[in-house]
């Protein structure tokens, strides 16, 4: 299944037409993206009505519009921790991106004046399905509800300041674009093995498979349920392959105009436009 959000209303994807959950189920699952995710085996078959929008070119809303929380991973592939100069981790390197910092497939990445190392970061992002704590990496996978897609945008200057602040640095308004939809694992051929890559104004920037992560999704699940519960509609980004403008030399940042086209294999395309914001002090 294919789940996607057009005016926080969640709808199935149908031979690429978008029909309304809750009207087509009469009212029998919720209209709530939030709501149904924890349903979604529930969905059954549904009827298409004549009046179903097209997905393409429908301005889609993240496919999560509301987690409790957005747990993301650091230096998750090789060759970018080596890009990044930094040791290869023992164990999963957790932060967070803010909620607030979510906006659809095609939005803008609005960046504001004076900020200029402004980097991209595509990822696999993981859907929480199911309330779990002290998950076994063996049962990882029944608490996925989905796959999406998604782009840690990342201010750089304000990452690595003094005393650092991963946090705030990627949870600007509008640095979580995600999508375009949430496709339920039985969907991909191998969900452990997804390629994934980045294009800035058409040059692919990055490329690579999931099945290349340190820590792959099971791993990810049981490392970060030990200390915290994962929630339905939770969010795992999970970590970016090489080729950031931060590793790059020279580096190379992201500028009001430059458009960054994040695609996952089985899942779809994000197309984000960045944008000039208002500067602040
Ligand atoms: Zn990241």
């Amino acid at each position: 299944m294919r789940i996607a959000n057009l005016s926080g209303r969640a709808h199935l994807v149908v031979d690429g037409r978008l029909v309304d959950v809750e009207r087509a189920s009469g009212g029998r699952l919720p209209a709530d993206p939030m709501a149904l995710i924890p349903a979604l085996a529930e969905i059954g078959e549904l009827p298409v009505p004549d009046d179903a929008p097209a997905l393409a070119g429908a301005a889609l809303g993240p496919p999560v519009p509301r987690p409790s929380k957005i747990l993301a991973i650091g230096l998750n592939y090789r060759a970018h921790a080596e890009e990044s100069g930094l040791e290869l981790p023992t164990e999963p390197v957790v932060f967070t991106k803010l909620p607030s910092a979510l906006v659809g497939c095609a939005d803008d990445i609005v960046i504001p004046g004076g900020r200029t190392q402004v980097d991209w970061e595509v990822e696999l992002v993981v859907v929480i399905g199911r309330r779990g704590r002290r998950i076994a990496e063996a049962d990882a996978w029944s608490y996925v509800a989905g796959l999406t897609g998604g782009q840690d945008v990342s201010d750089r200057e304000e990452q690595f300041r003094a005393l650092r602040q991963f946090t705030m640095a990627k949870s600007f308004d509008t640095y979580a674009p995600l999508g375009p939809v949430l496709v339920t694992p039985d969907e991909l051929a191998n969900p452990d093995d997804v390629g994934l890559s980045c294009r800035v104004d058409g040059e692919v920037v990055q490329s690579s498979r999931t099945g290349d992560l340190i820590f792959p999704v099971a791993a990810l699940l049981a490392w970060t349920s030990r200390i915290c519960t994962l929630e339905p509609g939770d969010l795992i980004f999970t970590g970016t392959p090489s080729g950031v403008g931060f590793g790059r030399d020279p580096r190379r940042f992201l500028a009001p105009g430059n458009v960054v086209e994040s695609e996952i294999e089985g899942v779809g395309s994000l197309r984000n436009v960045c944008a000039a914001g208002p500067a602040y002090a």
